[in-house]
């Protein structure tokens, strides 16, 4: 495809029917494709011809997200997974196995945390949280032998902090392994992670990708920039035994940790996210331009309203000037900030329930990032298994209301808001 900008890319990309064909991308909900010969099907499992063989791995309509999720970010590839947790353990079982170990910032969702700190360490996996804001010197402390990569979401869940990915990418370059950034807030519109150093990004597709609360499904996007060969990640480059010997980065070249993400790890674990979400998700991508504007529009108008209310305590949102964050938002997101603000009520948290069962237009939803506004307490929802220490430091305060701005008309959005925060 021409080199179209982002907003064609998201109506248009990769699939160009042809003539007669369906103008939009086809759901196929088959499991098995048809070949002519037995050679043809071997070839396919040697990895040494391209194409669909069995829906476990690959299937079109999925490929069809995955090739446009790629366009959008600027990758060489992308597989799409059955929910974002899927997404970030599997960027990061691909390079990383028992007995070592990586750096993932702290003020990460809620579910991330719990996956790096307790299931992946039963798996021989150790992490190190880190304060993102520490100088790259002190974190370069935190650096092993045997560390594999360097974690962190680009706009954290759910303390919006925005990610000096360029600190973080020198962080993982000082050590020669990869940056992974988790970029569900801010989507492929708002910021092109790989463009300031990232080398794998992942999705949440559950959030404003889907953007209508339809579809879970995750993504694992590949820059195809890292150079494997560095002597730090063998098995990427040695023969890999289940496939005749294989080399990755021989046979796939710049493509090599996500066609090993999809041929191992998906083929052995099973989690293609199904045709049916790639098809919504696919769907919600075609929109995603108009929607993050009008999200981060609406987020920005209601963070000044509640500034300037009586009785709230205080308003996070990157794009007020106030805001810690302003200046890395600005570099960053500058189209934008996303739909999502954090606030505390006067009075606590008790005054922020009773202002939260108030709201009428608004509702408690456990999700973030679709059309619809929604609130949530994180430290009694999304966070509860942490501890009150891992809350802390994951940026949880314990009055914090997290607010998912929809695409209501602010006007009503606002009056919703003023109403509920009435004593
Ligand atoms: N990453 C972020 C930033 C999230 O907010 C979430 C979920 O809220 C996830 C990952 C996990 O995604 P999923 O719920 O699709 O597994």
């Amino acid at each position: 495809m021409k080199d179209y900008k982002i907003e064609t890319k998201a109506v248009q990309g990769v699939y160009s029917p042809k003539n007669g064909e369906p103008r939009v991308v086809p759901l196929s909900l088959n499991t098995t494709y048809k070949y002519e010969s037995a050679k043809e099907v071997a070839d396919l499992f040697d990895l040494t011809a391209a194409g669909h063989m069995y829906s476990r791995i690959s299937n079109p309509t999925v490929e069809a997200f995955e090739g446009k999720m790629a366009l959008l970010d600027g990758g060489v590839g992308a597989v799409a997974v059955s929910s974002g947790q899927s997404a970030s353990l599997l960027s990061i079982l691909n390079i990383a196995k028992a007995g070592d170990h990586f750096i993932s910032s702290s003020t990460i969702y809620g579910g991330t945390f719990n996956l790096f700190f307790h299931t992946m360490k039963k798996m021989g996996i150790e992490v190190t949280f880190v304060d993102q804001d520490a100088s790259l010197e002190d974190l370069k402390k935190e650096i092993r032998p045997n560390t594999r990569c360097v974690f962190a979401e680009t706009l954290s869940n759910p303390g919006t902090q925005v990610l000096d990915i360029e600190k973080f990418s020198a962080l993982a370059k000082s050590a020669d392994i990869p940056l992974i950034v988790d970029n569900t807030f801010c989507t492929p519109f708002l910021l092109k992670p790989i463009d300031f150093g990232a080398d794998i990004v992942v999705y949440s597709a559950t959030k404003y990708i889907d953007g209508h609360a339809v579809s879970v499904g995750g993504v694992v996007v590949d820059s195809g920039k890292f150079n494997w060969k560095n002597g730090k990640f063998p098995e990427l480059v040695d023969p890999d035994p289940s496939y005749h010997g294989t080399s990755y980065t021989e046979w796939f070249k710049e493509s090599a940790y996500i066609v090993k993400l999809r041929v191992q790890l998906i083929r052995d674990i099973g989690n293609l996210l199904p045709p049916m979400n790639a098809w919504l998700s696919n769907l919600g991508l075609e929109t995603l331009h108009l929607r993050m504007e009008r999200h981060s529009e609406n987020a920005l108008k209601l963070a000044k309203f509640l500034q300037g209310h009586k009785n709230v305590a205080w308003v996070r949102y990157p794009y007020l000037e106030e805001d810690k964050n302003f200046s890395l938002a600005k570099k960053y997101l500058p189209k934008g900030a996303s739909g999502v603000l954090n606030f505390g009520v006067a009075g606590g948290f008790e005054a922020g329930e009773k202002f939260m069962n108030k709201l009428k237009l608004a509702a408690i939803v456990v999700h973030v990032a679709d059309l619809r506004t929604s609130v949530l307490h994180p430290a009694s929802m999304t966070h509860r298994q942490l501890d009150e220490e891992q809350q802390k430091i994951a940026g949880v305060l314990p009055d914090l209301i997290r607010v998912s701005v929809g695409l209501e008309n602010i006007d009503d959005i606002i009056e919703d808001f003023a109403q509920a925060l009435e004593n």
